[in-house]
């Protein structure tokens, strides 16, 4: 069976860095298995989904390099999950409750007095046909719970313990007895994400379901459900999720860390996906080219159990790298959008200094002028000195060493007494890209300019 994969994020809000690390994992899953990516939208949400937050998603993936091979919104998929909801009704599987939030927390209290777990108590199972016709006339909806096994039909004892060899974290189970039965269609008739999820993962064929380790409990109950159902079962994998420098957990309301801020702020996408996808593993975060080659030596089980720190500085250095080597048949168009001029001269010069690449925008306007020009009085007699000796055009690679030399003689300057001035008074910076390969892009003219103003 081809391996299927889906990212099936809920559009109500950014992906951050973290979202970001599940659908890479997912997406070089598949790379790596020859299979299928599927683009799911959990929108069941009818209130919080939004069809910008959505399309802002789908921009997202394309920039991260995640091409889906479908892509499926649950809303559309309404009629669907009504068949099944009405299968499982018939089936006794999924029973109306009409306990109000207050009532159940109430339960749960006195459960908690009690030492006993706060498990929903299946009171509505009691109820007589004239109880929900009285219940409904006082204007009360059913919410409708799952008959988790240990009930009825679904009785075995063994399916009270669902196991599995998680593909990121080895055996796992879950007791669910623990849990009460989960809630999968609201009161207003909305469903909750977990009978449409499985329901698609069923219809789509989803093999592997790879997803953030705060499921694990989930795919208890959905194990339950897909037996129910009759479905295959997907092998699962719960990776590891990020938090923050302070270990705090990322969410989709702290917008500093979205993708699009990440992107806003001229990140290149190979940096977010080498970090998003190596962060808490043992492999380097290390420059790529390209997402594909992250898919070769990917493995699941190499995401470390506990949390994954994600520190911005390790996101800025790997940038750097890989902005600094990227070649110049790679940048050429992307100079020119930025106004400056695609030459390989220009770019070999600019290009060693970058932390991002819009930073090529501001040598470029260093190499063009004006700069304001740095220098100390005491340097005045020298600068005017290096003007005299600068050589005439045509420039190239060996002017700065040899314009150096001669000042060097002259002057009986070294080291940084020789260097600091002319950068100073050359770019207006105490540091930037190499003055060999600038030097002959501001040229004799405006050079003489800046050492020696008239
Ligand atoms: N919509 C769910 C979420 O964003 C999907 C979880 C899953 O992958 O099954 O958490």
């Amino acid at each position: 069976m081809t391996v299927t994969v889906r990212f099936a994020p809920s559009p109500t809000g950014h992906i951050h860095i973290g979202n970001a690390r599940t659908a890479l994992f997912n997406w070089l899953f598949a790379r790596k298995n020859g299979g299928r990516f599927i683009l799911r939208f959990d929108d069941t949400d009818r209130e919080r989904s939004k069809k910008e937050f959505a399309d802002g998603i789908a921009v997202d993936l394309d920039w991260l390099g995640i091409d889906p091979d479908a892509v499926y919104r649950q809303s559309e998929r309404m009629a669907r999950y009504d068949e099944v909801k009405a299968d499982l009704i018939a089936r006794g599987l999924l029973y109306p409750c009409y306990e109000s939030p207050d009532e159940l927390e109430l339960k749960r209290r006195r459960q908690r007095m009690r030492n006993q777990p706060p498990i929903y108590d299946r009171a509505a199972l009691e109820l007589t046909q004239e109880d929900r016709e009285r219940l409904e006339a006082e204007g009360r909806r059913p919410h409708w719970r799952f008959l988790l096994p240990g009930h009825g039909e679904n009785s075995g004892a063994s399916e009270r313990h669902v196991t599995w060899e998680d593909l990121c974290k080895g055996p796992l189970s879950v007791d669910l007895a623990s849990l009460s039965d989960p809630v999968l269609v609201r009161e207003d008739g909305s469903f909750l994400y977990t009978l449409p999820s499985i329901i698609d993962d069923m219809d789509m064929g989803v093999t592997h379901v790879i997803r953030g380790e705060d499921h694990v409990t989930n795919t208890g109950v959905q194990v339950a459900i897909f037996r129910a159902l009759g479905g295959t079962v997907p092998a699962f994998g719960h990776h590891n999720l990020l938090t923050d420098v302070h270990g705090e957990g990322l969410s989709k309301r702290k917008g500093a860390l979205s993708v699009e801020a990440l992107r806003a702020k001229g990140l290149e996408p190979q940096a977010v996906d080498v970090v998003a996808v190596r962060i808490g593993t043992s492999e380097a975060i290390e420059p790529i080219r390209a997402l594909d080659d992250l898919a070769e030596g990917f493995d699941l089980s190499a995401t470390s159990r506990s949390a994954a720190r994600f520190d911005e500085a390790d996101l800025a250095a790997v940038n750097a790298r890989i902005v600094r080597d990227l070649p110049f048949e790679a940048v050429k168009d992307r100079m020119e959008t930025l106004g400056v001029p695609a030459k390989p001269e220009i770019w070999a010069a600019l290009s060693g200094n970058l932390d991002t690449f819009a930073d090529v925008a501001d040598w470029w306007k260093v190499v063009t002028g004006p700069v304001e020009r740095l220098a100390a009085v005491d340097d005045e007699p020298f600068l005017a000195m290096a003007a005299e000796l600068l050589p005439d055009e045509p420039y190239d690679a060996g002017t700065w060493k040899s314009w150096t030399g001669a000042l060097a003689k002259e002057s009986g300057r070294k080291g940084r007494a020789l260097f600091l001035p002319l950068r100073l008074a050359l770019t207006g910076r105490e540091h930037g890209p190499e003055l060999a390969g600038l030097l002959p892009l501001i040229g004799r003219e405006q050079a003489h300019a800046r050492l020696k103003p008239v």
